[in-house]
């Protein structure tokens, strides 16, 4: 089995899901007392948070970069940044590490082929939505992207920073993100991407007729998949 090396922390709180995901993956495929390998580097949180606040991208990819080396360096086969939208530093911190970055909106994009979406609705950090670094691994797989207008991208937004990421899973919240998924559902969206780690934990498939591709799931099982691959 190969051991899989976690870059966490952004949040914890989707990190646990991560830890789950993979070792009931491993457990459902392999039985037994068999769990995953994983070396797990969590960082602090509020300091990528502020880079991202103030644009100092590059002081963030040092950061991750940092934590993939010192994951190489610890015998993981593979990385995974557990964020989709820390990913705007991934080709960064993948020319720093000579093991392989599997990246969250390539494998993501890979699911919704398989299940013939072509346009997709997108909701994560306003950086993930707004910006072209996530989309446009979307649309070089031929799938297009549609976002919320600019209020629903800030409601989308803050519920994560102020409530997803702090632990708090509010009805209110679920009732506005609902409510937004049929706005782009009407718009044409055919599944939902949950561009962002934590939605998961806010809403499910059960919520929504629209299909649900949730990242972290997406991105976690995969990890699993390619552990357990020759
Ligand atoms: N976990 C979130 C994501 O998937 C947001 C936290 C972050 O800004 O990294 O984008």
């Amino acid at each position: 089995m190969k051991t899989i090396g976690l870059i966490g922390g952004m949040s914890w709180e989707s990190t646990v899901t991560y830890y789950q995901v993979i070792n009931e993956a491993v457990k459902s495929e392999l039985g037994g007392l068999h769990s995953a390998k994983i070396l797990l580097y969590s960082v602090e949180f509020a300091e990528i948070e502020h880079c991202q606040a103030v644009g100092d991208w590059d002081k963030s990819a040092d950061i991750l970069s940092d934590a993939a080396l010192k994951l190489e360096q610890a015998g993981a086969d593979f990385i995974l940044i557990c964020t989709n939208t820390m990913h705007k530093v991934a080709d960064k911190v993948q020319s720093r590490i000579s093991i392989p970055l599997i990246h969250i909106a390539k494998v993501t994009a890979d699911i919704l082929k398989q299940n013939n979406i072509t346009k997709a609705a997108l909701l994560g950090t306003k950086y993930t939505m707004t910006q072209d670094f996530y989309k446009e691994k979307l649309n070089e797989a031929g799938i297009s992207v549609l976002i919320p207008d600019e209020a629903s991208i800030e409601i989308v937004n803050s519920v994560i920073f102020d409530e997803l990421c702090r632990g708090i899973v509010s009805e209110q919240s679920k009732r506005k993100y609902l409510d937004i998924i049929d706005e782009l559902a009407k718009q044409g969206a055919q599944g939902v991407i949950f561009g962002c780690t934590e939605i998961g934990l806010l809403i499910n498939q059960e919520d929504t007729a629209l299909p649900v591709f949730d990242t972290a799931q997406i991105h976690a099982k995969q990890a699993a998949v390619l552990a357990l691959s020759d």
